[in-house]
């Protein structure tokens, strides 16, 4: 089964983030099992009366949505309380994070394609990597597939909740790639297609959008109004505003790298000249363009950015980034960095160039910084749109 067949209102881009605390009574008996597993995950173990409690429902709907999740392995009995309390002690309920698993698989490296296999909570319990330099069209879909049916049968007795994929390019919620100029897809029915190799159900979404989502669900970010830049191969962005991941109506929302960032500048791949893609990639910050052991600036690895290129960067992907900032309120400015090249000094000059275009009050409440993910942070979110989709959990 593909995720084609699953409600896509349920889709984190088509419906709000955690979108309640309590339960109203019009609420179905799927949306209070959600609102359970939520209270679960980001709570974590609680008693029947404390689940009351944060969700506004009954001990008796409660027992019966408990009793509904430990049937299906989504929950445990932790057995009683070790903390003294008046009463009889409470038994303690858990998500039960390694009973299902999700494989999950990040295309975003056109040179490498990464998978794991990942619990609930998005510990990774298995990798593979397949090789992937010069691969496209339905070579990549075939890879893909390959590694996905690598990883399910390592779930062994845990049950697999679904494939999550990651993957660059515009995707449409039913995870058809509308393009992904890197690999030449044009309207490609991925998620579809790895789903028909594997049985399994398969998500897929925009690797930026999913970067986002993951900072949301597995790093505490708040999604109110955060931005996270991807420094990949390409440049891309998942924007989370007021609760929702922005998607617009050509799922296109965040394709920032062929946003003018300079006159003149150097050409880009669409064809135009100066885009915000070609100031800021790990071709420039990598130090490619730098001296090594040259001038004063911010080092990678080896290598030294001059103070000029520090300028150019700081006030290009300012001139692109402030105005979005500016206009969403956005209050967290997150750079993906899977290949190490976002220093301090480069995230300083950065922010240096957004206070000379933001409003000291926006720039006062807004948090630049790194995303603490690394190089997992495209597999997470792989896996957070798995338990949105299949569990309804952000
Ligand atoms: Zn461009």
């Amino acid at each position: 089964m593909s995720g084609n067949g699953a409600n896509r209102q349920d889709w984190p881009g088509r419906a709000a983030l955690r979108p309640t605390a309590k339960a109203t009574p019009g609420h179905s008996r799927v949306h209070n099992l959600s609102l359970v597993l939520s209270c679960l995950f980001h709570g974590g173990p609680m008693s029947r009366a404390e689940l009351a409690r944060a969700t506004g429902l009954t001990r008796v709907t409660i027992s019966d949505l408990v009793a509904g999740l430990s049937d299906q392995g989504l929950i445990v009995d932790l057995g009683t309380s070790p903390e003294p309390r008046v009463g009889k002690p409470a038994s303690l309920i858990d998500i039960n994070a390694a009973g299902h698993l999700i494989a999950v698989l990040d295309l975003s490296d056109t040179s490498q394609m990464r998978g794991a296999l990942i619990t609930l909570r998005g510990e990774v319990l298995r990798r593979a990597e397949r090789p992937a330099v010069g691969a496209t069209g339905a070579a990549v879909v075939h890879l893909a597939s390959g590694l996905a049916q690598e990883l399910i049968p390592a779930a062994k007795d845990a049950r697999l909740l679904g494939v999550g994929v990651a993957s660059p390019g515009v995707l449409t919620p039913d995870g058809t790639v509308v393009y992904a100029k890197d690999y030449q897809w044009e309207n490609l029915p991925l998620a579809e297609q790895i789903a028909s190799t594997t049985g399994a159900a398969v998500y897929a979404a925009n690797d930026a959008n999913l970067r986002a989502l993951a900072e949301f669900t597995f790093a505490g970010a708040s999604a109110q109004g955060l931005m996270e830049v991807s420094l990949t191969d390409g440049l891309g962005a998942g924007i989370l505003l007021d609760g929702m991941l922005l998607a617009g109506p050509s799922n296109a929302a965040g394709e920032i790298g062929h946003i003018p960032a300079m006159a003149g500048g150097e050409p880009c791949t669409c064809g135009r000249t100066g885009c915000l893609e070609t100031v800021l990639n790990r071709r420039v910050l990598g130090g490619e363009e730098a001296s090594p052991g040259g001038e004063n600036g911010g080092s990678v690895g080896s290598f030294t950015l001059s103070p000029a290129t520090l300028e150019r960067v700081g006030q290009s992907t300012a001139a692109v980034l402030g105005p979005i900032v500016s206009a969403l309120n956005l209050s967290d400015l997150v750079f993906a960095d899977p290949r190490g090249v976002a220093t301090p000094e480069v995230i300083s000059a950065i922010r240096q160039g957004l206070e000379e275009r933001i409003l000291p009050q926006i720039m006062a409440d807004l948090d630049v910084r790194v995303s603490q993910l690394g190089a997992d942070a495209a597999l997470l979110g792989a896996g957070a749109l798995v338990l949105a989709e299949q569990l309804g959990l952000t």
